[in-house]
């Protein structure tokens, strides 16, 4: 049996080409590495050929004799099916060879996969993105990671290919990188939701838009959701269906089972998650991620649309 560890990277195999995966794996084979692909779509696979990766039938032959093996998979249940089992990719990979989940998953499958690879003598990383599909196309995403030092170091090349380098985030062991980017995700989904209640509550209340949304930027309540991201919304109606409400409530409910295994009561956040849960039966699981904005538009009979300047 061949062993890969502490070998610089060549060989990468990466399993889920969506929406992110897609361009990330991209950016890979555009670096330089040696990628092989697999994805159970074939037209998301057909992508990544033309692209110059090479096919895998299966999510095992994708691991076979790489150095590093990526996965950028929907959800806890797909990252577990990939990776665990006896028809896990874990059992697949050489030992010294390097796992690295960059989905938006739980802690508690990373522990699972941590234990698993550990008996096989398989590394393993977190690394979760943000940045949406803009910035996995960009190659501008933020990556979070958590893992041992040593492991950062040597997976480093791949994160600087597919995101920004000032912004790859090494911030502790196995778990740390999940944990980040769930919280992160859930101040943002709080935001959308106190956001959107204020400006329909102002606008109804007679105030204009415009003046309501400067004043408010200019006050101590102002943040990066109310004075940038809001304005996909106020500007153009745009409520960003690049990330569904579908992966929006699977990340939420992920953030409030994380509070519930560390014993810290959330009311806000599982209040948010269950708004959040309406938003998503109202408008549909492919709505984009600021549809909670909508649903207040709704209730307050009010369009939230800045003039055109
Ligand atoms: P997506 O649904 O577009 O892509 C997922 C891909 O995984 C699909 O191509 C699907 O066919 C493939 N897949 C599913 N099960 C599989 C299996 N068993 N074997 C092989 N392939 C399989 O999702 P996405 O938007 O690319 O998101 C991926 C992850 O990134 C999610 O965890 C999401 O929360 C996270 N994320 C998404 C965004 C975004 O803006 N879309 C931003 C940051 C993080």
């Amino acid at each position: 049996m061949s062993t890969t560890a502490g070998r610089a990277i060549e060989r990468v195999g990466f399993i889920g080409l969506g929406n992110m995966g897609g361009p990330m794996c991209g950016h890979l084979v555009s670096a330089g590495f040696d990628v092989t692909a697999f994805d159970l779509s074939s037209e998301a696979l057909d992508r990544l050929v033309a692209a110059g990766a090479r096919a895998a039938r299966s999510a095992v032959e994708c691991a076979l004799g790489v150095e590093a093996l990526i996965t950028m998979l929907p959800a806890p249940p797909h990252v577990e099916s990939v990776l665990l089992g006896s028809e896990g990719v874990i059992a697949a990979l050489d030992p010294g060879a390097l796992a690295i989940d960059m989905s938006t998953s739980s802690v508690a499958v990373g522990s699972r996969v941590v234990a698993a690879a550990r008996e096989r003598g398989v590394e393993v990383l977190d690394a979760p993105v943000a940045g949406q599909s803009i910035g996995a196309k960009a190659g501008s995403l933020a990556i979070y990671v958590g893992g041992d030092d040593a492991v950062f170091a040597r997976a480093r090349p791949l994160f600087d290919a597919m995101g920004d380098p000032a912004r790859v985030f090494h911030l502790g062991p196995n778990g740390a990188g999940y944990t980040v980017k769930l919280l992160l995700n859930l101040m943002w989904f709080i935001e959308s939701v106190a956001v959107g209640e204020v400006l329909s509550v102002g606008v109804k209340a007679g105030v204009s838009l415009d003046r309501l949304h400067e004043a408010l930027v200019g006050s101590p309540a102002n943040s990066v959701f109310l004075e940038r991201d809001v304005r996909m919304v106020l500007d153009d109606g745009d409520y960003d269906e690049a990330f569904p409400m579908r992966l929006v409530t699977k990340d939420l409910g992920l953030a409030v089972d994380l509070a519930r295994d560390v014993g810290v009561p959330v009311e806000l956040s599982a209040l948010v998650e269950q708004i959040q849960r309406r938003v998503r039966v109202v408008y549909g699981d492919d709505a984009g991620e600021i549809s909670a904005i909508r649903l207040y538009e709704d209730l307050a009979g009010v369009q939230l649309r800045l003039p055109r300047s």
